[in-house]
């Protein structure tokens, strides 16, 4: 039979999980954009890596693009929370689209901290990966000095003019555990590594990996809500399964396959940033109807922050 049983589960709920505080705002500038001056507003990749935000969006009149190209001059544009290089900046200056920004206020920090490190004469070697929207906005403020790496094997192959000046920058949402090591195999190759006071991954990041490294060895099966684009997402999923616990990404509660659950007595749940909270709601409510469930939060931070929005749409 296709069904898993009824049977009672557990639903251990990692806290905090879903939104952080620079989705809020970046989904707030866009709506404001869009009261302020009405459809179309234009924004520039996914405004955050969540298809379900995307779509609601888009129904209320943004218009996601790839390509400041695809833009007519004259037009508003929202960056998105990934931020951008400073060629798109430029860019969108000459075409004389009206700019709102929405980069989170923690990767504008890496953003200047490469200006800063490079400005002093580093090489500044950016932990992330290849690919990512920020780590193309951070590659590009100062490209002829940063150099990428995404593993500690990275490290063994890296070559600069000086290995005394040396600075290291990362992506805001890597995994915690593995960026250490990265910053340990630096350290052991260049002894005078400099970088940031802590590392840069956010507080977001970090809060939710803590969250779901305190229940997964507890759970039978980790799901992991958030789109297959979402860096911090597939960190969370990845980090479950290093506490030995099989876990999968869902988009939404149909992704969920039924053969999942049959054993599973203790489901831990959790979200990532950029993934609307109700869509958590939603696995509860599957997961109730195929027998009794009893939910326990399990808190390991608590998350005050708010960001001030752009001076544009504030
Ligand atoms: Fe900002 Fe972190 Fe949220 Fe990214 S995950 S938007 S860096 S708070």
């Amino acid at each position: 039979d296709l069904l898993p049983a009824a049977r009672p589960r557990t639903v251990l709920l990692a806290a905090p999980r879903s939104f952080c505080a620079g989705v809020e705002r970046a989904i707030e500038v866009v709506e404001r954009a869009l009261e302020q001056w009405g459809a179309p507003i234009y924004v520039r990749k996914q405004i955050v890596h969540n298809t379900h935000v995307v779509a609601d969006l888009e129904m209320r009149g943004a218009v996601f693009v790839e390509d400041l190209a695809e833009i007519p001059d004259g037009a508003t544009v929202v960056f998105s929370a990934h931020g951008v290089s400073p060629q798109v900046r430029a860019e969108a200056d000459r075409r004389g689209l009206r700019v709102v920004d929405a980069t989170c206020p923690l990767v504008t920090k890496v953003h200047t901290e490469a200006r800063r490190f490079a400005g002093r004469g580093d090489t500044v070697v950016l932990i992330g990966h290849d690919g990512h929207e920020e780590v193309e906005g951070t590659m590009g403020e100062v490209p002829e000095r940063t150099v990428l790496v995404e593993s500690a094997d990275d490290v063994a192959a890296l070559e600069v003019p000086d290995p005394e000046r040396v600075s290291y920058l990362t992506q805001t949402t890597l995994a915690v555990d593995e960026t250490e090591e990265v910053i340990g195999a630096l350290r052991e190759r260049f002894p005078a590594l400099r970088g940031p006071t802590s590392d840069d991954i956010c507080y977001a990041t970090t809060n939710r990996q803590d969250a779901l490294g305190a229940i997964a060895e507890e759970s039978d099966l980790v799901l992991v809500v958030g789109s297959d684009n979402s860096s911090n997402s597939l960190r969370l999923v990845e980090l479950a399964g290093r506490h030995g616990t099989p876990a999968h990404l869902i988009d939404a509660v149909g992704d969920i396959r039924p053969e999942w659950l049959r054993d599973a007595g203790v489901v831990g749940l959790t979200a990532g940033a950029s993934a609307p909270p109700r869509l958590v709601e939603d696995v509860i409510a599957a997961l109730s109807g195929l027998g009794p469930v009893t939910v326990t939060e399990r808190e390991a931070a608590r998350e005050t922050l708010q960001f001030q929005l752009p001076p544009a749409v504030r």
